[in-house]
C-alpha cells in the first residue's frame, strides 16, 4: 500500500537514508531541508530511483509557518500524510556548560525542542482520526545523549533530546485513542555530517572504543529502525524509546 511520509531534515544523514528506504517501499516522501538545496534534490532523485515519489521542501522547523507549509506541500503533492519522521536536529561545538552563550541555548532549543514539538503538533492535527485524519505513525529522533547527558560536550543538546523522550511518552498516550503511534529512536554514535557541524568530524570514530559493538553506526542502520516504526510491522509498539546505539 502506498503511503505519504514527511521527513524533516531529509537532505542528509539519517533523514536521507530513511527517505530512500521509504522510496524502496514505493512510498511518497516530503523531503524537508534547511538550506542545502543541492543535497535535498539529490535525496529526491535517490528516492525516485528507489521506486518512490518525492518533493523537496525548504523550511526551518523552528518557524511555525514553515512547519505548516511543509505539511501542506507534502499533502498537496501526495495526499494525506500517514507517517512523519521528526528528524531535523542540530548540535553545536563541544564545550562545558559554563562556557555556553544564551544565543546557543536559544537556537538549540528552538530547533531541537520547539521545532520537534511543532512537527508533532501538526502531526496530531492532521493524522488524528478525531480531526478527520487517517491515523499513522510519528517517529521522533532522540539520542543516547538523553540518558548519557553528554558532559563536557553537549549538555544543552542532551537536554533537548531528553525533552523528546518525555514528549514521546506523553504524546503516545495522548494520541493512541486517535490512531497515532508515537515512538522515539535514540541513536548512539552515527557516522553522519552532524559531528563536523559540531566542529569534530572524526568524533564518531574517535569515540568508537566506548561502544560495545566497537564501531560507529551507519545512517542506514538507524533508518532501518525508523522504517520498522513507520510500518505496520510495529503495529503494537507505541511510547517506545528504541536505542540504536551499538550497546552504548
Ligand atoms: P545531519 O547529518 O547533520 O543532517 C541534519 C539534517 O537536518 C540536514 O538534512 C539538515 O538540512 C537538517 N536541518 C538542520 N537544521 C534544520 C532546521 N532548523 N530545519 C529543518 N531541517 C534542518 O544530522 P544526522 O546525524 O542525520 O541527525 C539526524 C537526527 O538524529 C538529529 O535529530 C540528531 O540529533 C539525531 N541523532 C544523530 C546522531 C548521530 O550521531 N549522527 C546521534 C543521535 C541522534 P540541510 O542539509 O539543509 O542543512
Amino acid at each position: 500500500m502506498t503511503r505519504t511520509i514527511l521527513i524533516t531534515g531529509a537532505s542528509r544523514g539519517i533523514g536521507r537514508a530513511a527517505a530512500i528506504l521509504c522510496g524502496r517501499r514505493g512510498w511518497s516522501v516530503g523531503v524537508n531541508y534547511a538550506g542545502n538545496e543541492q543535497a535535498a534534490m539529490a535525496t529526491v532523485t535517490a528516492v525516485e530511483e528507489a521506486g518512490g515519489k518525492s518533493i523537496a521542501i525548504q523550511g526551518d522547523v523552528a518557524i511555525e509557518a514553515d512547519v505548516i507549509r511543509m505539511f501542506e506541500a507534502t499533502e498537496k503533492a501526495f495526499g494525506p500524510i500517514t507517517g512523519v519522521v521528526n528528524n531535523a536536529g542540530i548540535v553545536a561545538p563541544g564545550m562545558k556548560l559554563a562556557d555556553m552563550t544564551a544565543e546557543r541555548f536559544t537556537r538549540m532549543f528552538a530547533v531541537n525542542v520547539t521545532g520537534a514539538y511543532l512537527v508533532a503538533r501538526e502531526t496530531a492535527r492532521r493524522m488524528g482520526t478525531d480531526r478527520g485524519g487517517k491515523g499513522g505513525s510519528l517517529v521522533n529522533l532522540s539520542s543516547a545523549a538523553a540518558r548519557l547527558g553528554s558532559p563536557n560536550e553537549y549538555v544543552d543538546y542532551a537536554g533537548s533530546k531528553g525533552a523528546i523522550d518525555s514528549m514521546t511518552i506523553g504524546l503516545s498516550k495522548e494520541l493512541a485513542p486517535v490512531g497515532i503511534r508515537v515512538n522515539a529512536i535514540r541513536p548512539g554514535l552515527i557516522d553522519t555530517d552532524i559531528h563536523a557541524s559540531g566542529g569534530a568530524p572524526d568524533r564518531a570514530f574517535r569515540l568508537a572504543s566506548m561502544v560495545p559493538l566497537a564501531r560507529p553506526g551507519t545512517a542506514d542502520e538507524v533508518a532501518n529502525a525508523i522504517l520498522w516504526l513507520l510500518s505496520d510491522e510495529s503495529a503494537y509498539v507505541t511510547g517506545a524509546l528504541l536505542d540504536v546505539s551499538g550497546g552504548r
